[in-house]
């Protein structure tokens, strides 16, 4: 089981001029590594080191003779032979594309900006359960874009069903918005575990040209 979460968590990636590119899974970007398309990069301390797969399967040997922290052993993949630490930065070494100055309007990043909360009950659901609701619904010529559509759960759902929130009477917990920056950075940036990103995505942020 943690193995499988070890496998599931969140990779940053960056171009090959350290700007913030995706996030993917540590799985992903275990199979770049192994074909050596890139490279960890472990931040300690505001300085960081970069490390091809080799080297750091070394690292992690060492750190895990010394023992590894019980509480982070969801950080740890662990195979037969050696034991090794998820990495939570990569770099790709040829990708020299900028990262994208628009934040892509698809599913994913709806549910994150609106951070699984169904936006008319305000509760949070997993996304298994919760649906993206036209505000102004289709049949009224409301559109599909970040201002018309948010999260709704089942229930709020089908009490709706084809109406404006105002003729069903209900009402929105906030204005939805065409989020900046990619919200699920966002998400990630507030918990501890992904601290060492924020100096990338500062840089990536800046130096995005602006159109
Ligand atoms: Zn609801």
């Amino acid at each position: 089981m943690q193995q499988v979460v070890a496998l599931e968590s969140s990779v940053l990636v960056l171009n090959k001029f350290f700007m913030a590119l995706h996030v993917i899974s540590a799985r992903r970007a275990l199979a770049l590594l192994c074909k050596d398309t890139a490279e960890v990069i472990s931040v300690d301390e505001g300085r960081f080191s970069a490390y091809d797969f080799e080297s750091w399967k070394d690292v992690s040997i060492c750190k895990a003779r010394l023992g590894l922290p019980e509480d982070d052993s969801a950080g740890w993949i662990r195979t037969v032979s050696f034991n090794m630490e998820v990495p939570k930065i990569i770099r790709l070494l040829f990708y020299d594309k900028l990262p994208r100055s628009n934040v892509k309007f698809n599913r994913r990043n709806i549910f994150a900006r609106d951070e699984n909360k169904c936006q008319y009950c305000g509760h949070r659901f997993p996304t298994s359960e919760l649906s993206l609701d036209h505000i102004v619904p289709k049949a009224y010529d409301g559109k599909t874009t970040w201002t018309n559509i948010v999260c709704a759960c089942t229930e709020c759902n089908k009490k709706k069903g084809g109406r404006t929130p105002g003729q069903a009477g209900m009402k929105l917990t906030r204005k939805p918005f065409k989020p900046k920056h990619s919200p699920i950075l966002s998400l990630k940036l507030r918990s501890d575990k992904y601290r060492s990103w924020k100096q990338f995505l500062d840089e990536a942020y800046w130096s995005v040209p602006l159109k």
